[in-house]
């Protein structure tokens, strides 16, 4: 076994995901905690392109398997199996992602490694690795020590600032044959679900609204304010319970976790499942009536007052009409 860490790019419908670039910081600080190198994987139609995003400081290897545009289970297991085997890394760090949740585990199965999911932080110091992870939406911290590698970890996205600068990486394709006969499964097609193709964990600035709207013909309000924005329209769980917004735009434990620059609250009043998928945002602001509602416990910025008061006045501010 080397002391080096293996990291698995992220990507979806063509784009590298954020979290792609968090993973690169995260296995750099573990690969430097155990002296060894970083390695990437990315496993994609268009490796090309990954592989120079992929290129960033601190990156010693990359390695690319070109193999379908779309995820596949089978197709992750085995190349990540195989690239593992060969490399034998200490540490495979993959995203706690739709993706990386369902081949990581494989994955550690078939390497006969330990797994921990959902990691928010990672110490490695003398042959232990602590994992810190959160529990009961994100109310309690817990620590899992596993005493023995090699190890495989899922990081949670927004949780490690995303690798700079341009390096001079490696960059070789791993020789591998994927086994066509035991792929069980093909992507035919995608359908468009309500929202579009919309990725709420990718925004730079989301406009997000919660139960204090009360009907859904009022949604057009705050649909406005992100028009004049240039925001992102995004929303609290009982918006998407309703069906007056589809589940991809729901921030929260059972939402997405995002982690935008600015995260405009409006109507919502900041439960801690809601807190636990946004509480990675830059700036918080927040708009309610009630000055107490936990949401401004965690603001930059507060407006206590009526949304139907304070959005048409942003959007007047920013629309300029
Ligand atoms: P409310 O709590 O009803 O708050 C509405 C707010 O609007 C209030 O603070 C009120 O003062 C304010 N308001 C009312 N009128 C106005 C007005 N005119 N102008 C300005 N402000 C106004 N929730 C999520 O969001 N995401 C999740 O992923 C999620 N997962 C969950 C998982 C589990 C297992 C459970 C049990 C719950 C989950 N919830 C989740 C639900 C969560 O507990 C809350 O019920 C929910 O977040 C409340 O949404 P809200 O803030 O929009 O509504």
């Amino acid at each position: 076994m080397t002391s080096d860490v293996l990291v698995v790019a992220d990507h979806r419908r063509g784009d590298l995901r954020d979290v792609s670039l968090e993973l690169l910081s995260a296995g750099r600080e573990l690969a430097d905690a155990a002296g060894g190198d970083l390695h990437a994987a990315v496993i994609s139609g268009n490796v090309e392109s990954f592989a120079e995003d992929l290129d960033r400081e601190g990156v010693d290897r990359i390695h690319t398997v070109a193999h379908g545009e779309e995820f596949n289970h089978d197709v992750y297991a085995q190349a990540l199996t195989a690239i593992a085997e060969d490399l034998a890394p200490e540490f495979v760090v993959a995203p706690n992602s739709v993706n990386g949740l369902d081949y990581a585990p494989a994955v550690a199965t078939r390497l006969d490694r330990p797994y921990v999911s959902d990691a928010v932080g990672l110490d490695y110091s003398e042959g232990t690795l602590e994992v810190t992870r959160e529990m009961y939406g994100s109310k309690v911290e817990t620590t899992v020590d596993v005493a023995e590698g090699p190890f495989v970890v899922s990081i949670r996205g927004g949780e490690w600032p995303p690798a700079e600068g341009v390096g001079d990486a490696e960059v070789s394709e791993f020789d591998f044959e994927v086994d066509e006969d035991a792929v069980r499964s093909k992507v035919k097609g995608f359908e468009e679900v309500g929202g579009g193709d919309v990725d709420i964990a990718d925004a730079d600035f989301l406009v997000s609204i919660g139960r204090g709207i009360e009907e859904e013909e009022n949604l057009e309000l705050v649909e406005e304010l992100a028009e004049v924005t240039g925001a992102t329209l995004s929303s609290s769980r009982p918006i998407v319970d309703n069906g007056w917004l589809p589940k991809n735009r729901q921030v929260g434990q059972s939402g997405k976790q995002v982690t935008p620059d600015v995260y405009l609250a409006i109507g919502i009043s900041g439960a801690v499942q809601h807190v636990a998928g946004m509480k990675g945002a830059d700036t918080i602001i927040a708009v309610n009536t009630d000055p107490n509602a936990p949401i401004f416990d965690i603001a930059d910025y507060g407006v206590v007052g009526d949304l139907f008061d304070v959005v048409p006045a942003l959007i007047e501010e920013f629309g300029g009409e």
